[in-house]
């Protein structure tokens, strides 16, 4: 089985969707920088406070914060069981850190998921995109519609719309998509750790894809 695990992709590919999934059947850890990011903003901490305006206009919290968070997480004893890393590396530099850090504590990457999808496609479901309040649980107003209008299917708690997941913010990170994420794509194939998938193909088909990659089938 492969454990230690990069999810990638732009905005609204379909990463958390399939990254809530997979840690649960594979019982690995999630370790979602965005996630860690939102939060800090909810606790008030001085990281929440320093990541607030950067995630609010759609751009990178810079490298060295962002590397720092991860490089704490992933060090901890639970994360030897495996990890799936949710929205992290985002830049060169932060692959390169995450490179000799896994070196360090002997946690190599065993693959490096890839989710495509169209900028069509992806505003469609960003625009439409919910997630819950409290337990973070994705939703779409048109696809993926809880049963009770703006309740939580799970849990209960509120739905909501992302501050980021605006027009112009959207506009800003999928720029950050293409100039800073993007490149990653190459520094992993050159790896040979690199596994692309078809983000239209739907989240259940995709999620099968998925199952048995990590399970080596
Ligand atoms: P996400 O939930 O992964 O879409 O992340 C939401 C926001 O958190 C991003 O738009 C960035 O502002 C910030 N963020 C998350 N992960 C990173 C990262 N690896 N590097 C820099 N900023 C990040």
């Amino acid at each position: 089985m492969l454990k230690n695990i990069i999810l990638m992709g732009p905005p609204g590919a379909g990463k958390g969707t399939q990254a809530k999934k997979l840690v649960t059947g594979f019982n690995l850890i999630h370790i979602s920088t965005g996630d860690m990011f939102r939060d800090a903003i909810k606790a008030g901490t001085e990281l929440g406070k320093l990541a607030q305006s950067y995630i609010e206009r759609g751009d990178l919290v810079p490298d060295e914060v962002t590397i720092g968070i991860v490089k704490e997480r992933l060090a901890q004893d639970d994360c030897a069981k495996g990890f799936l890393l949710d929205g992290f590396p985002r830049t060169i530099p932060q692959a390169e850190a995450l490179s000799e850090l896994s070196k360090e504590i002997k946690r190599p990457i065993d693959v490096v998921i890839n989710i495509d999808c169209d900028k069509d496609e992806l505003i469609r479901r960003i625009s439409g995109r919910r997630v819950c309040k409290s337990c973070g649980a994705p939703y779409h107003v048109e696809t993926m519609r809880p049963k009770v209008e703006g309740v939580c299917d799970l849990c209960g708690g509120e739905l909501m719309q992302r501050k980021d997941d605006n027009k112009d913010a959207l506009e800003v990170r999928l720029s950050h998509y293409v100039h800073d994420t993007k490149p990653l794509l190459d520094y992993y194939a050159n790896l040979g750790l690199l596994k692309t998938y078809d983000g239209a193909m739907g989240s259940e088909k995709l999620f099968d894809e998925l199952t048995k990659l990590i399970k080596g089938e």
